[in-house]
């Protein structure tokens, strides 16, 4: 349910909302496919309109003659309503499609411009010190025998890797440890369905198909691998009406996330930085309208605290307009400092989506105060929820966060303490 006489009635607005996200949304076109919709959908109406007048006649008595001409009248009527149908299926497929990329309206506060643009928020701690020359996770996951990216590359390509001994360790110990920490928050543990119907995948705001896309697609099949738990929990609720007592929804959902890293030629290549399937723990929000913008607020804290606990030093960043996609309101990253790699990666996101998907997926809820008796009894005014996502732990760069950052100069590396009981006390890695 893309709100079109929204975006007509406020043209300009969306028009230069679109020139500074840097999107190649194409709004005259939208609008041309709107208007000759409407106009075909009055046609339809008028049509259907004459048709039952004429089946209303034929219901009287009526000379032979006269109900052979209304039979006939039927007929043709039948017929160019069934094309004028048509139509209206194909130009409202063609508009969908072109409206899928028009991107979210942008919080006033979101600088315009591209990366540089961006403003930061907040800085915790300081880079790590080292008084031994510093190696990077590569170099140290080989000496600690716990990657293997040869094997890797012959069974599944470049950009794959095995996790081995105390890094499979630290894989489970950071979900399982950071799952506590967010079921703490109140938030409901999921795991979700790794493949997900394509048009899901558009209702979220990603584009499933295309030469540019991130999306692995199935062959022979309308379905595509995620690149997020963000897709299948926002469709838990597709096409559905919540009661307004149940919001908000938080969810914190395990998955792994395959992505085709298009157009990533040539950028860190060597090591975990980037690769094309990962582990991921992701928070979820559904909420009413006016609480998001303080729900975003409540997800950066928690990735702040998450870091924090672990000793990470970071910033937090609001991004600007060309960095927040078509779905993101307003979108916040933390980027940590990795000392082998000598510069800040990014390790989590967090977006508020306002009624993006939830407008696209369907789902709403019935607010008891527009209209408390009906909104009992399942009538009433209905509203779009707000959603929101935020990582709490992407495995790959916390992993070198980790190495990198509490590397010793035997090459060993030790586990910061929050991490310990859910890696058997395991309180250092050492070379083997
Ligand atoms: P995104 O959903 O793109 O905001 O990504 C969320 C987080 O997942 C990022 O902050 C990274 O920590 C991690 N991430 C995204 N893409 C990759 C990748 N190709 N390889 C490793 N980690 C990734």
């Amino acid at each position: 349910a893309i709100d079109f006489k929204w975006i007509r009635d406020n043209k300009e607005a969306v028009s230069a909302n679109i020139r500074n996200r840097n999107s190649n949304a194409n709004l005259e076109l939208v609008l041309e496919l709107y208007e000759k919709m409407l106009n075909v959908q009055k046609e339809v109406d008028r049509l259907r309109e004459e048709r039952n007048a004429v089946a209303n006649k034929m219901k009287g008595k009526l000379e032979p003659s006269e109900r052979q001409k209304l039979i006939e009248e039927g007929k043709n009527l039948k017929e160019g309503l069934v094309t004028l149908e048509e139509d209206l299926v194909k130009l409202t497929d063609e508009l969908q499609q072109e409206a899928q990329c028009i991107p979210n309206m942008t919080h006033p506060d979101v600088p315009v411009g591209g990366e540089d643009c961006s403003i930061i928020r907040k800085t915790v701690g300081n880079p790590s010190v080292f008084n031994f020359p510093v190696k990077d996770h590569f170099q140290l996951g080989k000496a600690l025998d716990i990657f293997d990216f040869d094997a890797a590359a012959e069974v599944s390509g470049s950009k794959f890797y095995y996790l081995k001994n105390e890094a499979v360790m630290l894989e489970m110990g950071l979900i399982n440890w950071t799952l506590s920490e967010v079921i703490k928050r109140g938030f409901t543990p999921l795991t979700t369905p790794e493949i997900v119907r394509s048009s899901v995948v558009e209702k979220c705001g990603f584009q499933p198909r295309g030469a540019n896309t991130q999306v692995y697609s199935i062959e022979g099949a309308d379905q595509c691998l995620i690149g997020t738990a963000e897709i299948p929990v926002g469709g838990i609720h597709m096409d559905s009406i919540l009661s307004e007592s149940l919001l908000p929804l938080k969810y914190a959902a395990f998955s792994h996330c395959f992505r085709t890293e298009a157009g990533a030629a040539g950028t860190a290549t060597r090591g975990l930085y980037r690769v094309h399937q990962f582990s991921k723990l992701e928070m979820f929000v559904f909420c009413q309208p006016e609480e998001s913008d303080s729900y975003h607020e409540e997800l950066i804290r928690i990735e702040e605290d998450l870091y924090s606990s672990l000793g990470l030093h970071f910033k937090t960043v609001d991004m600007a307009t060309e960095d927040l996609g078509a779905p993101a309101y307003r979108k916040f990253d933390v980027e940590a400092w990795m000392p082998g790699l000598g510069r800040y990666g990014e390790i989590s996101s967090a977006s508020n989506c306002t009624d993006y998907q939830s407008r696209r997926l369907g789902i709403r809820y019935r607010p008891s105060q527009l209209s408390s008796t009906n909104a009992k009894k399942g009538k009433g005014p209905t509203r779009f929820v707000h959603t929101l996502n935020a990582t709490a732990c992407a495995i790959p760069r916390m992993i070198i966060c980790l190495l990198e950052n509490y590397q010793q100069e035997d090459g060993s590396v030790i586990i910061p303490e929050p991490l310990r009981p859910f890696m058997g006390g395991l309180e250092r890695i050492s070379p083997k």
